[in-house]
């Protein structure tokens, strides 16, 4: 099934499930940047919450708030009864130290999952999972490589496919072309998480039954531009756009669920 498609039949399913949740199911989501990329994204999660019946507020802050102001916001919102969960939308505006940030949000309101003591999974990594789960791709055993390490994709999707006995490599900015050659030609699932344009292209080889997931999403002046290049010749191979994306953004009102069900 496309992941479009599989988006949406999931979709009319969470639907469902937070009818059941009306009176708690509050989103709260708190904007400090005039980023276009995050207003992008903003836009598809309000229009995701309104879709599935979820009450969504957007809060957006001046870009000259200071860090105490901020912390005090989320305090507030940790405190408010009438909110279920809340993000964050990264990046923040340099006076602000997002690690702190995140350790801030309650991890029983850590709708993103970025605590360390929260219980939920980061969206990426988890939506990835969700659909690899969906597509019945074997992970036992398997081996897989992950290619980036930051805390938000590449280090969790390397944890959540070794919790699943995957065999993991992680890759990242140091490794050698030649290695990375020798580690793809015997990958059978590869997860790219850099944000190069078409690092990977036809130069590599690949098990002809391999699963490419490609999170990438690089800006040029035709749209958005994966990590890997089109039509590679591997069994499945995520699009950008329209792939990892969709994915990330269902896990968002998946996790929101989990916390609406007391699961985190
Ligand atoms: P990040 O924090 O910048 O991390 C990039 C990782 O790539 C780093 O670990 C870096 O290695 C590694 N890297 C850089 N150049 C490399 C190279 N030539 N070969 C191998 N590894 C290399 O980025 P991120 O937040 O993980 O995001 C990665 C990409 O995914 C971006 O394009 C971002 O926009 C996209 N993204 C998409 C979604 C979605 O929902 N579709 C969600 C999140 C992110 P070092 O650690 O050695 O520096």
């Amino acid at each position: 099934m496309t992941i479009k498609d599989f988006v949406k039949t999931r979709k009319e399913e969470l639907k469902v499930e937070f009818a059941k949740f009306k009176s708690v199911s509050k989103f709260v989501i708190v904007q400090m940047n005039e980023d276009p990329a995050s207003e992008a994204y903003i836009r598809g999660k309000l229009k995701d919450g309104s879709e599935l019946g979820v009450n969504v507020e957007l809060r957006k802050f001046p870009l000259d708030f200071s860090h105490e102001n901020l912390l005090n916001e989320i305090d507030k919102l940790n405190k408010d009864d009438s909110v279920t969960g809340f993000i964050v939308q990264m990046p923040l505006p340099k006076q602000i130290d997002e690690e702190s940030v995140k350790l801030a949000i309650s991890p029983k309101k850590d709708v993103d999952g970025f605590h360390p003591l929260s219980k939920l999974n980061p969206c990426t990594p988890q939506g990835i999972m969700n659909y690899l789960d969906h597509e019945h791709i074997d992970l036992l055993g398997k081996n897989a490589v992950v290619i980036g390490r930051s805390n938000i994709v590449g280090k969790p999707m390397a944890k959540l496919l070794l919790s699943r006995s995957a065999n993991v490599t992680v890759l990242h900015s140091k490794t050698s072309f030649a290695d990375m050659h020798r580690y793809l030609e015997n990958a059978d699932i590869i997860v790219v998480a850099v944000g190069k344009k078409h690092l990977i292209d036809d130069k590599f080889k690949f098990k002809k039954d391999a699963v490419i997931i490609d999170v990438g999403i690089n800006r040029d002046e035709d749209g958005l531009k994966g990590d890997c290049i089109n039509n590679l010749p591997v069994k499945l191979q995520t699009p950008v756009p329209g792939g990892v994306g969709l994915l990330t953004r269902l896990a968002l009102y998946e996790n929101l669920l989990k916390i609406c069900k007391g699961e985190n």
